[in-house]
């Protein structure tokens, strides 16, 4: 038995696994400290997550209701100022008027907790249900990859089981369910994944076994794909090389990279829905 009764899984940490199971143990079981650069360059990488960050906290209190015009006098970054103007422009196109910006949704998971951590869900009722993600990397990934990411299998799979609050006591639909991307770098480019009662079935018995195997890991080995050492931090303790990867190469998620991720369990009773 690996993991506490108190453990919260996510899609961070499910992903670490599923790409390298000897990095979740380090980063979640031995909670082991970064001892290496992610990338070549860290001020710039810094930076990018920066940008990242004001330009979620910008959306959050658009959506809030602030006024637009406040919003954007507070913008001191030319690449944010883009971001938020393309957001204006079409982020919300087709985005049902019932909305909850920045909400965490738990669902069971065998013993523990999977929590997902949305940027915004919006709802019609007896309509579409929709999860969104805003994203501020330079990279858009190919449709097939995201569809097997583990946010767009998580959120989906969180609706379709923790969203009755939001749907007048009904669990949702799972067939009403869409989990969709929105690309600031690509001027508002959208990848849309809609859900089904397979897919749904699919993610629970896919995202449980997960969980077991986790649990019951008794080695957990190094990933095979050494091109993801290159930009993890652990890889001088992994023998796998010294020098960090180009940040020119980055194609990691930047909802990965942030702190946030690494989730305290002490503040789950103040975000949980
Ligand atoms: S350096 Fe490589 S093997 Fe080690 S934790 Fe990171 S991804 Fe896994």
């Amino acid at each position: 038995m690996n993991l506490p009764e108190d453990f919260v899984f996510s899609q961070g940490n499910l992903q670490d696994y599923v790409d390298c199971p000897r990095r979740f143990e380090l980063k979640y079981l031995r909670r082991q400290r970064w001892p290496a650069a992610e990338v070549d360059d860290m001020a710039a990488f810094e930076r990018h997550l920066e940008q990242g960050d004001q330009f979620h906290r910008l959306v959050q209190q658009s959506l809030l209701g602030l006024p637009e015009e406040t919003l954007r006098s507070r913008i001191n970054d030319d690449e944010v100022a883009r971001w938020y103007d393309a957001w204006l422009a079409n982020g919300l196109a087709e985005v049902p008027a019932q909305r909850w910006p920045e909400l965490t949704l738990t669902a069971r998971l065998g013993k523990w907790l999977l929590l997902a951590k949305m940027d915004l869900v919006a709802i019609e009722p007896g309509g579409a249900a929709l999860v969104l993600d805003w994203k501020t990397g330079r990279h858009q990934p190919r449709p097939e990859r995201q569809a097997q990411r583990l946010q767009t299998r998580v959120y989906r799979y969180v609706l379709a089981e923790a969203g009755a609050r939001l749907n007048g006591g009904e669990a949702i639909d799972q067939t009403r369910i869409e989990m969709r991307y929105w690309y600031a770098q690509h001027e508002g480019d959208v990848l849309r994944f809609p859900y089904d009662e397979d897919q749904y079935k699919a993610d629970g018995r896919f995202l449980r076994d997960l969980a077991r195997e986790i649990d019951s890991c008794e080695v957990f080995p190094l990933t095979e794909e050494v091109r993801r050492c290159r930009f993890c931090v652990y890889r001088s303790l992994c023998d796998r090389g010294e020098q960090p990867g180009s940040l020119a190469e980055w194609e990691g998620d930047e909802d990965m990279a942030l702190p946030t991720d690494a989730l305290d369990i002490d503040a789950l009773d103040e975000i949980a829905f």
